[in-house]
């Protein structure tokens, strides 16, 4: 979370004209719609039936790298990372059925073109043959003051502690759920964030996939 991933996916989606596939927004989405319909969020079973019936499509690559959500044909891009949803969000991604739905239509997406996808199991579930893998980290005290700053700048003042603790809790869920778990593939190269500004860790990235540097 806050490891700078979405506002490097778009730039380089943008530059490549590829579609840009933030799978954290599909499992955002499925969260909203429960939250939505007061679907239980400790029930698997609807949390899966959910799933594999929500009509959730992304945007195709054009001005904003096809980083649009809609659902039921309405664009809820902006209501996707409401505070509820972040609180509720790792609930619902440790659904094993949940997973396996979204897992599908990744997969799906990826056989229809060229991606940049956005993920934590990408590399070592979703498309193990990727041809590249990239894991982008950073401490928790850098991704919360980033968060911190991102909220700041869109007008929601939330106390930076709060932000670490909350940051906290979802990486823990994320780590330790038994399905998918947040880790690195075997064979992803790791750019450590912390001291780098979005321009440097583009450039890393760009290297590590072998793209020519940009200008
Ligand atoms: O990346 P983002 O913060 O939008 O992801 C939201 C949540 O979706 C994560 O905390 C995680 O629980 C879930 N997620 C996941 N697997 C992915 C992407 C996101 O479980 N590939």
């Amino acid at each position: 979370m806050a490891s700078g991933k979405t506002a490097v996916g778009l730039h380089l989606a943008r530059e490549l004209g590829y579609r840009l596939v933030d799978t954290g927004m599909m499992y955002r989405a499925v969260t909203w719609l429960a939250l939505q319909r007061g679907v239980d969020l400790n029930d698997e079973e609807a949390l899966t039936r959910l799933a594999g019936s929500a009509q959730i499509e992304l945007g195709q690559p054009g001005q904003d790298g096809g980083a649009t959500i809609k659902i039921d044909g309405a664009d809820i891009t902006a209501e996707l990372r409401s505070p509820d949803v972040d609180r509720n969000v790792s609930l619902v991604s440790r659904v094993p059925g949940v997973r396996t739905a979204m897992v599908e239509r990744q997969r799906g997406f990826a056989r229809e073109g060229r991606l940049i996808m956005l993920g934590r199991d990408i590399g070592s579930v979703v498309l193990p043959d990727a041809p590249a893998k990239i894991y982008l980290d950073a401490s928790a005290e850098v991704r919360a003051r980033r968060r911190h700053r991102e909220l700041a700048e869109a007008g929601l003042h939330r106390p930076e502690a709060e932000i670490l603790r909350e940051l906290q809790q979802r990486d823990e869920m994320d780590r330790q759920r038994h399905v998918s778990p947040l880790r690195p593939a075997a064979d992803a190269q790791i750019i450590d964030t912390d001291n780098l500004s979005l321009e440097e860790v583009i450039e890393r990235v760009r290297a590590a996939a072998g793209l020519p540097a940009g200008s």
